[in-house]
């Protein structure tokens, strides 16, 4: 049974080639759309572009199409999608749900310093808001949107995730305000993945599980937008030797163009799939669409209440 509409994407960064772990995710979206016979997008996420790779997102575009992940429409770049992010930015800024901040790093270290706040596991730091009741003289460069409910409330974020079930996260207390546009004037990953995946009419985001404590900031931020949020499905990570998320950083090796089959057999597995027989590329990607409709069926779809 197909998903009428259903939009898909695969977003990766081009700060370096695909490899083990990041196969896993644009298979698993990949399949997915297949599975529902919806679209199945690119987008190439080249905000942060001093971490970019000149060529690298061309490279990724031909490892896609070797392991025969060809998109249905022509790829989007973000780094020519400033005017849209700038159109959203003025819309919050307009309703007072953004501020400027005047803070560097190091101020902020001190003012979570003289909190006695601590670092959480990712080495995060929960903003302290030193700049959410104006800036007192000092000078804007970053854009915060705030993450405080009606009248000082918690903001409190639930979701369901098709994969780890019922997810939860106070943002006030475990994100706080977090960046739009960063202070070197580059967007942040949060503003343009929101406006770009609403853009598109992205109906299911399939993506890795170490993006999934960034939904509850999309979440907020597409209701901020008034923007609809996709369903979300967050696929298990591949982990390298030292029981980290394998990446470039851990000696993950680019994917070897030559066996894209052996790669993709690999990225299966560690979704979970029973290992598909076929031994062409055509076929084995249609088996495999069979046994991720099965491992990862849509829930039904909620009727929405009829409204007289
Ligand atoms: N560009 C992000 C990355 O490569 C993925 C963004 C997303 O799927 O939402 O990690």
């Amino acid at each position: 049974p197909g998903t009428a509409g259903y939009v898909g994407r695969f977003a990766p960064s081009p700060t370096g080639l695909l490899h083990a772990g990041s196969l896993v995710a644009a298979l698993a979206s990949w399949l997915d759309a297949r599975a529902n016979q919806g679209r199945w997008l690119v987008r190439i996420e080249d905000v942060d572009h001093p971490r970019c790779i000149s060529g690298a997102d061309t490279a990724i575009l031909g490892q896609l199409a070797a392991c025969g992940l060809l998109p249905d429409e022509p790829p989007v770049w973000q780094s020519q999608r400033s005017a849209p992010y700038e159109t959203a930015l003025q819309r919050l800024a307009a309703a007072g749900k953004v501020y400027p901040c005047a803070c560097s790093r190091r101020d902020i270290e001190l003012a979570l310093a003289a909190s006695g706040q601590t670092p959480d596991r990712h080495g995060e730091r929960v903003y302290p808001g030193t700049c959410r009741d104006g800036l007192h003289g000092r000078i804007g460069r970053a854009w915060r949107l705030r993450t405080t409910g009606v009248g000082g409330m918690p903001m409190h974020i639930t979701w369901q995730d098709r994969r780890l079930g019922s997810q939860q996260q106070d943002l006030s207390t475990e994100v706080g305000d977090f960046v739009l546009k960063r202070a070197d004037g580059l967007w942040a990953y949060q503003l343009a993945v929101v406006v770009d995946d609403a853009a598109q009419g992205i109906t299911h985001v399939v993506r890795g599980e170490d993006l999934a404590d960034n939904t509850p900031r999309q979440i907020h931020l597409q209701r901020q937008l008034g923007l609809p949020s996709p369903r979300w499905l967050h696929t298990p990570l591949v982990l390298a030797g030292d029981g980290q998320k394998l990446s470039k950083q851990n000696g993950a090796q680019p994917l070897d163009l030559k066996e894209p089959l052996q790669a993709l057999q690999k990225a299966a597995a560690a979704l979970g799939l029973p290992p598909a027989t076929a031994t062409s590329l055509p076929d084995w990607l249609a088996e495999s669409v069979q046994a991720w409709a099965t491992l990862y069926p849509l829930p039904e779809q909620t009727v929405p209440p009829l409204v007289a």
